[in-house]
């Protein structure tokens, strides 16, 4: 595919602030953000209803045919149709999210999807895979990495703000394993690819984050345009 698009291919590991600022940064320049991690999410969580082992690949595999998702132009998530927004975000079901996001038909249904909304569209896209794999035709590439322990604490204080109650140790395990999964699937698994930008996050506030991809974005723009 030659896409007539411009995208912002933005990746990193668990908790390293990529939704927050992809969000702000599409809204800035009014182009359109995709979550690529709440599709995955939406798929564990229709499995998560109909009670299915997260290491049965096979139901997982099955259960594909029956899922569409879609992504609002408000942001919001829609599993068949329903809003589940709110819904993907607990901790339990990212658990679930990273063991299916490693099965091969998990990842090929929703990359063609990704590759789809992309392809005319002007899109700040973030996840695991979307220099390397998704789109790596994007004009912008930026890989998010912060140090572990930044990491989990900001996990954590993002569950209590939400009210979810968490423990300090745990969001720390988790992170850890979650990052494992991601760095070390067969299929695309997490990379940072030589042509992106690597931004360490770890002493950045989410505003410094913004400005220095904001900064990348427009230098692109403006070589473009010239
Ligand atoms: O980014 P977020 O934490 O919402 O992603 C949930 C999970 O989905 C991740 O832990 C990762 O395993 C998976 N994921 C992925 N590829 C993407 C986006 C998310 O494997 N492009």
């Amino acid at each position: 595919m030659n896409p007539s698009g411009f995208a912002v291919a933005i990746d990193g590991p668990v908790g390293v602030g990529k939704s927050t600022v992809a969000q702000q940064l599409a809204s800035n320049l009014h182009m359109t953000y995709i979550d690529t991690g709440a599709m995955y999410r939406a798929v564990a969580l229709f499995n998560l209803r109909q009670g299915t082992d997260r290491h049965d690949a096979t139901a997982i595999a099955a259960s594909l045919p029956h899922i569409e998702i879609a992504l609002t132009p408000a942001g919001a998530v829609l599993l068949n149709g329903e809003d589940v927004s709110h819904e993907i975000r607990n901790q339990l079901l990212a658990e679930y999210t990273s063991t299916i996001a490693a099965y091969a038909p998990v990842r090929e249904k929703l990359t063609q999807q990704q590759k789809h909304l992309a392809a005319n569209a002007h899109v700040v896209m973030d996840g695991r895979d979307i220099a390397s794999y998704v789109l790596p035709w994007a004009q912008v590439k930026i890989y998010l990495d912060a140090d572990v322990k930044i990491r989990a604490q900001r996990r954590y204080d993002e569950l209590q703000a939400k009210g979810q109650p968490a423990d300090f140790a745990r969001v720390w395990e988790e992170t850890l394993i979650r990052d494992e999964r991601d760095k070390n699937r067969a299929h695309a698994p997490l990379v940072r690819t030589q042509d992106a930008i690597y931004i360490d996050t770890s002493n950045m506030s989410p505003g410094e984050m913004l400005e220095a991809i904001t900064c990348h974005v427009k230098n692109k723009l403006v070589r473009k345009d010239g």
